[in-house]
């Protein structure tokens, strides 16, 4: 007869490894441990089975079931193996009368083993493998021994399930890291790496004193082999560039791509400036003829090449990178298929990033921004539920700024503050202009704060204004942070968030998978959507683990109660996997692209009241 209150400790146990990081052997272990005090058995196994690969053994509560678990695996026959086969659990009360599995029977009981009940680990998908108990006496387990065996095998079965799915997310949050810091086409280091080898590179010359040489390459007139030949022949050519600079450098040095037709090269420990020279010359010997392509295109173009060198003592940063880029750009205004060497603290002659700066004080002053909107639309019907407000900027000269260059430079300066109040009051009053309009298709608005904004002591006031101001319903803003959140250490951007959050505005972590992607994180912050980045959906159609990685991603979050977002959906299957993946909303230039205020409108407009 089972003891109903040691059962019920038992099962009261397990439910304890689900708030704790028990891994899947522990589980087991506990289980066949446990299971031979509870019910009246000599001992117990479990094995784990998985569709197409061989049994894995995973706990015996003792040697002898050990070698029953491994006898069963051995000679690929045995209750176990049916149990799992079959979904029913399979009672052996006399091996001696057993003629079902004869081969196992005869080297079981040769062992010591007299009667044997298996049950299958089931979940609702199907079967995980199969607990066995074994017993060194013949003889019938009752109905309730039955019973509450069949029970601790499901209990057992729904824990592993709930283990693995947490290995998973760690598996993911780990492929999630490699991807934050390589670049998805050509696997070479991103920015972001780029970005902790030249902190790393600052530390060491401190000490060595040697000289470092940062590389910027950018290919000239690149957009137009995209525009002539398409983007994949586009991509053929990073990708043959790649390779030919991957065998340029040495061991210890750091070959980036930052963005599109951009690469870096990062060169530490240099002794001789004159290697430097050398490497800018090869870099330009690789476009000395055509570059020969898979598909037998051969292409021929040229290169900018802006290289800055910090002498001994000078200390190295990211103005590294600055300066490089800097006089890339030089070359290129010169018309391209060169290289220029400056230091770093040379001056730049031009003036153009001071000349940038003032323009962009005076649009400040005027006001002279506009908003364009994109879409986010609920993935299940294509029907539009939001937008997001993005910045835009048209120099008088130079035409429209790309975006993250004006934020870049609005936050080194300080101006991010005052855009980014403009935004948000800006957008507040067209959501209040289309809500009048269109009331029956309210739209949430989704505005992007930096982090410099909420490290800003002034940032919750502002938003407390304008939602006054504006008449903006708190639950209908979004505002939208990045993963650089978390390493703030003075603790108020997390502040600054958590009484934002308290007035029932909703937080959206943007970029999902580019920082630090870390899911712990989820739990902690008052975050409410998750926004997987371009990079993770752009490969769902392209790689496996593209896919992976942002299915566990939005299981996790749906899991921690959150939404999740993809960003930039451009196709079609794209948005199929996006779907069959349950995110719940999508946004992309699949449904629409940014588009001013106004579109909005006659987006409404159009739509069934
Ligand atoms: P984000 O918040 O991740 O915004 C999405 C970006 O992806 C936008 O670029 C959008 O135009 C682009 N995008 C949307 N769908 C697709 C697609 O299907 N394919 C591709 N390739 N791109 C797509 P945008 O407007 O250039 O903005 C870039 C970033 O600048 C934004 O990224 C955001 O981080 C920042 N930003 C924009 N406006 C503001 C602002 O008002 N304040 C702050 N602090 N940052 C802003
Ligand atoms: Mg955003
Ligand atoms: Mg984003």
């Amino acid at each position: 007869m089972i003891d109903e209150a040691k059962l019920s400790a038992v099962l009261s146990e397990f439910a304890r490894t689900l708030i704790t990081d028990f891994p899947i052997q522990g589980i087991v272990d506990h289980l066949v441990e446990r299971i031979v005090e509870v019910l009246p058995v000599t001992s117990a196994g479990v094995t784990l089975i998985s569709e197409g690969s061989a049994p894995e053994y995973l706990a015996a509560s003792s040697d002898a079931a050990f070698r029953y678990e491994r006898l069963q695996s051995e000679i690929g026959e045995g209750p176990c193996l049916a149990a799992f086969e079959s979904g029913e659990a399979v009672s052996i009360p006399d091996l001696r009368l057993d003629g079902q599995f004869p081969r196992f029977a005869a080297a079981a009981r040769e062992a010591g083993l007299a009667a044997v009940f298996t049950f299958p680990l089931r979940h609702t998908h199907g079967r995980l493998g199969a607990l066995d108990l074994y017993r060194d006496e013949t003889g019938e387990l009752d109905a309730q021994d039955l019973e509450a065996a069949q029970t601790l095998a499901d209990v057992a079965a729904a824990y592993v399930l709930n283990a693995r799915a947490r290995e998973d997310a760690l598996t993911a949050s780990d492929q999630f890291h490699h991807h934050s810091l390589h670049d998805s086409l050509t696997g070479l280091p991103n920015r972001r790496l780029l970005q902790e080898r030249i902190e790393h590179a600052a530390r060491r010359s401190e000490r060595s004193r040697a000289d470092v040489a940062l590389l910027f390459v950018d290919i000239d007139r690149f957009k137009s082999v995209n525009d002539t030949y398409g983007h994949h022949v586009g991509d053929q050519l990073l990708l043959a560039i790649a390779d030919r600079f991957s065998h340029l450098i040495r061991s210890g040095d750091t070959l980036a791509r930052l963005s599109g037709d951009e690469f870096v090269f990062l060169c530490e420990d240099l002794h001789n400036t004159a290697d430097v020279e050398m490497l800018a010359q090869r870099i330009e010997g690789v476009f000395a003829s055509p570059l020969a392509l898979d598909d037998g295109l051969e292409i021929a173009v040229t290169a900018s090449v802006g290289v800055a060198i910090s002498g001994p003592g000078e200390s190295v940063s990211t103005t590294l990178l600055v300066r490089a880029d800097a006089a890339m750009y030089q070359v290129k205004r010169l018309g391209g298929g060169a290289h220029r060497v400056v230091g770093v603290n040379d001056p730049i002659s031009d003036g153009s990033e001071a000349v940038f700066e003032h323009d962009l004080r005076r649009a400040v002053e005027t006001e002279s921004f506009e908003i364009h909107y994109q879409p986010i639309v609920r993935s299940a019907d294509g029907r539009i539920t939001g937008v997001e407000a993005l910045l835009r900027w048209t120099h008088p000269e130079r035409g429209l700024v790309p975006t993250p260059a004006v934020i870049a430079v609005a936050e080194l300066t300080g101006m991010i503050d005052a855009i980014g109040a403009w935004v948000l009051e800006r957008s507040c009053r067209d959501r209040a202009r289309w809500l009048a309009a269109y009331p029956d298709h309210p739209l949430d608005l989704a505005v992007n704060v930096s982090p410099h904004q909420l490290a800003g002591s002034e940032f919750v006031a502002t938003v407390a204004q304008v939602l006054d101001s504006t008449g903006m319903d708190p639950a209908a803003l979004i505002l939208e942070v990045t993963e650089t959140i978390f390493i703030d250490e003075s603790g108020r951007a997390m502040a600054a968030l958590t009484e934002i959050a308290r007035s029932g505005v909703r937080l959206a972590l943007d970029d999902f998978g580019t920082g630090y992607s870390s899911l712990a994180y989820l739990r902690r912050m008052p975050i409410h959507i998750v926004k997987i980045d371009q990079a993770f959906i752009g490969d769902i159609d392209r790689l496996p683990s593209g896919s992976a990685i942002a299915s566990a991603v939005t299981n996790l979050a749906h899991a921690l109660g959150l939404s999740v977002v993809a960003e930039g959906v451009e196709t079609q299957r794209q948005h199929d996997g996006v779907e069959a993946i349950g995110c719940d909303a999508a946004q992309g230039y699949l449904y629409a692209r940014p588009m001013p205020a106004d579109g909005i409108d006659a987006l409404l407009g159009g739509l069934p009241h």
